[in-house]
């Protein structure tokens, strides 16, 4: 284990505007002011295939120092909101994960919270130690090593890195990645062959709990997808509605922006039958 200590924060590194993909960026930006032992996640999914090889959980963080334009997860930016878990319940979960091989790490910007995800992944590697790691990172990899103890220490904890900020302009049909900037780096043996795989989109997965919320998770193969998702959800006569609270009494509302996070999606006809509630936390455009 190593120290739970938050990584430093120092506000005057807080890099506000969108960068470019050939600067490497300063990762040692802001973190959200989690406690000891505590992580602030967006959500967290226990079954997916679209972000990393094979069966993975995920956990998306919470806040993100970066502003990509573009950005398919705006609802994970701000480092206020999110929920707080400990690192122990979180690890607790992901062992009793048996029909996953490891975990991604996605957000917002993991290497915000990067002490206490490699608490997390060395908590869950003393009951199951074969189990995997791959994060995505909106910093290169060469800016992560020069980081702080914290991000170095889940660097070295990590199979697989998705480094650099989503760039719309090069995006692309791409393996785990939204823009051609993006690199997937090989950071253990694990998962070598890697290199060698066909470099196409994994696709986007969606699933519906049992309370009929839907969720997706991966990395769209084009520019704008969340906006039409929302379009043909409308087309189809659902209504997104991106007010937090009262959603189930609204019968209709606004298709918002992209930068609105989606919390209810409600049938327009709400007389006759159930709600079928959205939550779609999406999955990385780049960080
Ligand atoms: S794409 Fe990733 S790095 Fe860029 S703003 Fe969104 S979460 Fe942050």
């Amino acid at each position: 284990m190593t120290d739970a200590t938050p990584d430093p924060a120092p506000a005057a590194r807080h890099p506000q505007a969108t960068h470019d993909d050939e600067h490497e960026g300063d990762a040692r930006g802001p973190a959200p002011a989690a406690r000891r032992g505590e992580l602030t996640v967006n959500r967290v999914l226990d079954r997916c295939t679209t972000l990393g090889p094979n069966v993975r959980a995920v956990i998306w963080v919470q806040g993100c120092p970066l502003r990509c334009r573009g950005c398919v997860a705006p609802e994970t930016l701000p480092f206020a909101g999110g929920e707080v878990r400990t690192v122990a319940e979180l690890a607790d979960w992901l062992t009793g994960l048996t029909d996953v091989e490891g975990v991604t790490l996605s957000g917002g910007e993991p290497f915000s919270q990067a002490q206490p995800l490699a608490d997390l992944l060395d908590a869950v590697r003393e009951r199951r130690p074969g189990f995997s790691a791959m994060a995505y990172s909106g910093f290169r990899h060469e800016a992560l090593r020069r980081g702080t103890p914290g991000q170095r220490a889940l660097l070295d904890r990590l199979d697989l890195l998705v480094d650099g900020p989503y760039v719309a302009a090069r995006h692309g049909d791409l393996l785990w990645r939204g823009s051609s900037n993006q690199r997937v780096v090989v950071l253990t043996e694990r998962y070598h062959h890697v290199t060698s795989l066909i470099d196409t989109g994994a696709g986007i997965e969606v699933s519906v709990g049992d309370d009929g919320r839907f969720s997706w998770a991966g990395v769209p193969a084009v520019p704008g997808f969340r906006t039409l998702l929302e379009e043909q959800l409308a087309a189809a006569g659902y209504v997104v509605d991106a007010r937090e609270t009262a959603a189930a009494t609204h019968t209709r509302a606004e298709i918002r922006g992209t930068d609105e996070r989606i919390t209810e999606v409600q049938h327009r006809d709400d007389q006759c039958g159930p709600t079928t509630g959205g939550s779609p936390a999406p999955g990385p455009a780049g960080g």
